[in-house]
Parts: C-alpha cells; structure tokens; sequence
C-alpha cells in the first residue's frame, strides 16, 4: 500500500474491455512535463529549426525502432499504429507550421510544437465521430515525444511495471498499452479520457485485459500502490474498497467467471431454437486484432468487416496491396467461413487523410458510403481490386454500404465487373464469382427491397442507419436518442417488408446493426426469420443462449400480436413479459 492511501472511493467510467480484477495501482504520469516557453532573438531562429529537426530525427528513428520491436512480438497490428505516428511527425500541418511560428513569433521549439498541437486538437474536437475526435490522444502522443526529445527527457516506457498491476493513466497511447499488456503483468487499465472507440480500448479489448476509460480524474486520484478493483464490464473503478465493497466485487467476479465458462462451452453448441430453426450468428469488426476474440466465441463467420477504418491514422490512402494484405488474413484466419467485407463506408464524419477537415451541412445525408465511393472511382477501384485479389484465399462475400436504389446497385457492379476485367487483362490471379450484396439501411432501398432482391445476391439489414432515417432521428444527436427505438412500429413493418422481398427472390438476408447482438430483440429477430445475426464478438454467447431458449412458432405468435399494438413503449412491454413467459424453455444439448 502506498505511504498515503487513497481514501476508499468508487470512479465511474465507460467499461471498454470487458473483465473483473484486481490489482496494484501503477500510475503513469505522463501530463507532469512542464513545457518551457521562451522568447528567442533572431539569431537564435536558427539554432532553434535544428533542434526541432534533430528531434523529428530522433523521434521517427525511435517510432521505427518501437515499430519493428512491435513487429517482431506482436503482429503488424500495433505496428501499423506506429508508422501512422510516423506519417504525423512528418505531416506539414504539424512539422511546417512548428517552424513557421519558430521563426514567425521567435519563440522555442517546445512551446510552438504545444501551440500547433493545441489548435490540431481543436480541430478534432469539432469532429462529430467520436473514433475520429479520439485521435486527439495520437495527436499528444507524437507531441509529448518531440517535446520530450527537445528536453532530452526519457522517451518510452521503460518502467518497471511490477507484477500484478493495474496501469492507471491520465490517457495511455496505445503503443504504450500493447507494449504494457505484452509483458503480462498488467492486470487491467485505467485512464481518465478515452471511450469505447479509442485505440487503447481497442488494444486492451483484442489482448482481453480488462479496461475502464473516462474515468475522470482516476489519474489524481489514485496513488501509487493503492488497492485497486477494476470492473472493466460495468466500467466501475473501487480504490482501495472497505471489505463489504469488496465482498460485492469478488461475487461479481465469480459471476463473471461463471458465464465465461458457460460462453465456452456455448461456444461449440449450434445457434438453434427450441424448435430447430437454426440462426447463424456472425461478428462484426473494424481491425484485425479483433479476430482471436471472434474465434474465441464461436464466431461462424464474418458478417460485417468495416473497412475504412483501414483509412484511420493516416494521411495517405492505403494501397491496394495494403488492402490486400488486409483482406487475406481475414480470409485466412476464417478458413472456409464466409467473411463478408462492405466497401467503404466513407464520408459524412468519415472522412480520411486530407479531407479530414471538410465538413458537410449534412454529413448523415450527404456524399458517404456508396456514394463517396461512386464519386471517388479511384478510392473504390483500389478496394475492388484487392478484394478480387483477395478472394482467391477464402469464402469472400462483398456488399455494398447506403444502397438507396437500383442505379447505385448497377453501377457498383460494374466498376467490380470492370476491375475483374482489368485484372484478367493484366493476367493477374481472382478468384471465381463471389456473392455481392447490399446493406439494406436506407428506407428508399427497404421500400424497393423487392427490385433490389432481383439484382443483389443478399440482403444485410443495417439497422443503426435504417432507423435513423426511418424515424429521422440524427443517430450521433444525444437530443433525439429517447426517440431511437428498434421496436417502433414502423422499423418493425419495415424489416418484415424486407425479409419478405428477400424470401420471396431466396436470397440470404441477416442483419448487422446492433439491433442484432441485442439479447431484447432476439425474439423478434427470430419471428422475423433472418438467416443470419451479425455482432461484436461479446455478444454472441448472449444471443445464442437467448435463441436457444425461444421457440420460433412462439416468437411469430407474439410479434404478430405485437404488431397490432401502436406505441414502441406498448411493443417494448408486451414483449418482454412475452419473453418472460415463454423464454424458458431450455434446449437440449
Ligand atoms: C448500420 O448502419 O446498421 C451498420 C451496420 O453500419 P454502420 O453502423 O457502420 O453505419
Ligand atoms: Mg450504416
């Protein structure tokens, strides 16, 4: 225990990585260097730009160093986290403009390097996507570094973490955080800022260390040495916990435990309802690192890869052997299941590299996804290039995101048909004919779904979007949130119009939103008949466990009787207590 603990106190924060521990406070104060600020004379403006250049020097031959080290142990994960670190030390928005106000307003390297990073996160913070304003913590990382190296100050985190601990940090980056969890004696992190989307959260949710971020002021608070319970799925930090506080933590890390094993051994069981329709259940994920998690739930396929969060941390597009590169090891990774990849998603808050400081009036419903894709050919040719590179290494399925009619269908297939061609023309190796689909998300393509379902080899129903413009409620608007109900009437009617179109074509239709890794809506689902339910790796035990349990000619009945009711609050309460009737039943293993 430190010399002087922490009074007991509980932090809220956001559970980023699921998981109970509990363990040591190792603080990592990376905020308490002091940036000096001098004023230079003329002659001094020189001497200045050098030692800015030598610490660029250092910093990138450090990141590269880091990099390969990464490389080595870890995969090309993190690595690729470091050369976009790379790519931002050299970046003219930073690099020109440090040297521009050295000589400008005669002042130090260190303090222009603060004001330029300063004004760079500004701009992310008017970033409505929360991923994007999350690279503000890249942003820091790349300035503490230079300013570091200016000062002469140890760079890396050589510390000695000692066994058993919990990282507590004002905000970790996250080469920081794989090269922590990687020597296995952190138990969990904890960090002030951050949520869901960060990279750290990322990191610590793909090596399942557990993590809570947000958690505001956790930095001041704790001291080293103190006693820390860290609750990483309720995003709950208890300091130095008096015993009956800890009585509670350990019957909740039990509990945890418990339905960890009941997720292994769920895992090898099929995804069946009690009276034998059989639901496929599939993951959703935006980086590679996610990948061990998906095969560690019985993931039986991909059923949504966002690519362009390949564009994430870079000034540059990836090119198309990068994309390649990509690709193939997820089709590896899953053998013989079917990875289904959606083109980018670009646009609106989406935006990469140098467009990243453009903003739309009207992001949701401006030039994104499909479009952006359609008026950026080169963007969208290299994907498709890659992709029918790719398919050669497994069961590779392409759909198309924002459909909204049939013209947008047409013209993405030709571009893939015209990439194929150029690809034979230039005697390179693709793969057979793979399946091209949609996501069904806008209500124009649910009102067509029965055209679309003649040229689309299947449907995924992308339920975030589909309600956001069914109900016309800005998903990203905390104002709105209250009126964001899957179970409205109208988004109920129209997912049965669409499934209905898709079964009349028979085509495959599954659904990718998080209406479908929701345990609520399984019933629905079920009545619904998909074919497939696409979510993130954690909550795939969930859904199965619940569809085990429901009966399909049950689940028609009550949504049928549900679909007579008129407000989402009336359809919310009759199903629960329908479940609560009938979701007993357990099925046989
Ligand atoms: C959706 O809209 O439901 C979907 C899966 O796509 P995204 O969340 O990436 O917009
Ligand atoms: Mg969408």
């Amino acid at each position: 225990m430190s010399e002087q603990a922490t009074p007991s106190c509980t932090i809220e924060g956001i559970g980023a990585s699921p998981g109970l521990t509990l363990g040591r406070a190792f603080v990592l104060d990376r905020r308490r260097l002091r940036t000096p600020k001098l004023r230079i004379s003329e002659t001094e403006v020189d001497t200045e730009l050098m030692r800015m250049k030598t610490a660029i020097d250092l910093s990138d031959h450090q990141l590269q160093e880091l990099k390969e080290q990464l490389e080595r142990s870890d995969g090309k994960d993190h690595a690729l986290i470091l050369e976009a670190h790379r790519l931002m030390l050299r970046d003219p928005m930073l690099l020109d403009e440090v040297n521009r106000i050295i000589a400008a307003d005669r002042i130090n390297a260190e303090w222009a390097v603060r004001r330029v990073t300063r004004k760079l996160k500004h701009a992310f913070d008017n970033i409505a996507d929360e991923y994007f304003r999350e690279r503000r913590a890249d942003v820091d990382f790349v300035a503490d570094r230079v300013v570091r190296n200016l000062m002469g100050q140890v760079v890396d985190v050589a510390v000695e973490v000692p066994e058993g601990s919990v990282v507590v940090a004002h905000d970790l980056p996250p080469a920081d955080a794989a090269m922590l969890a990687r020597t296995g004696r952190v138990l969990a992190f904890v960090t002030d800022v951050g949520s869901q989307t960060s990279h750290t959260a990322i990191v610590a949710r793909a090596r399942a260390t557990p993590a809570v971020v947000g958690a505001v002021r956790a930095s001041e608070t704790i001291s080293p040495g103190d006693l820390v319970a860290v609750d990483g799925t309720a995003g709950l930090v208890l300091v130095n916990p008096r015993p009956e506080a800890l009585k509670g933590f350990e019957a909740a890390r039990a509990r945890f435990a418990e339905l960890e094993q009941e997720t292994l051994v769920l895992r090898e069981l099929p995804a069946v309802s009690t009276d034998g329709v059989r639901v496929r259940l599939l993951g959703n994920i935006e980086f590679l690192e996610e990948l061990p998690s998906l095969l560690d739930h019985g993931a039986e396929g991909i059923g949504l890869y966002r690519t362009e969060f390949l564009f994430l941390d870079r000034s540059e597009p990836p090119s198309e052997d990068e994309h390649y590169a990509c690709y193939r090891t997820v089709l590896e990774a899953m053998g013989t299941r079917p990875v289904t990849i959606r083109t980018l998603d670009l646009g609106g808050d989406k935006v990469p590299g140098n467009r990243r400081w453009e903003r739309e009036p009207n992001p949701a419903m401006g030039l994104r996804a499909i479009r952006y894709c359609l008026s950026r050919r080169d963007l969208f040719r290299t994907q498709l290039r890659a992709l029918l590179r790719a398919s050669v290494h497994g069961n590779l399925r392409v759909m198309f995101p924002l459909i909204s009619g049939m013209a947008e269908l047409r013209e993405a297939r030709s571009e893939l048909e015209a990439c194929r061609s150029e690809l034979g023309r230039e005697g390179v190796r693709v793969g057979g004919r793979f399946a091209v689909g949609i996501m069904v998300e806008t209500p124009s393509a649910a009102w067509l779904a029965d055209r679309l379902a003649t040229e689309a080899d299947f449907f995924s129903i992308g339920t975030n979007d589909l309600i956001q413009y069914t109900l016309a409620i800005d998903r990203q608007n905390r104002e709105v949130a209250y009126l964001y109900k899957p179970l409205h009437l109208s988004v109920l009617r129209a997912l049965e119009h669409i499934v209905g179109a898709a079964r009349t074509a028979g085509i495959p239709v599954s659904m990718c939103g998080e209406m479908a890794g929701d345990p609520r809506y399984t019933l629905v689902l079920l009545a619904l008949g998909l074919d497939e339910l696409s979510m993130t790796a954690g909550q795939i035990p969930v859904v199965k466990q619940r569809l085990r349990r429901l009966s399909r000619a049950e689940a028609r009945s009550a949504l049928e009787q549900a679909m007579r009711l008129s407000t989402a609050e009336e359809i919310e309460r009759f199903l629960d207590e329908t479940v609560r009737r009938i979701g007993l039943a357990e099925v046989p293993a």
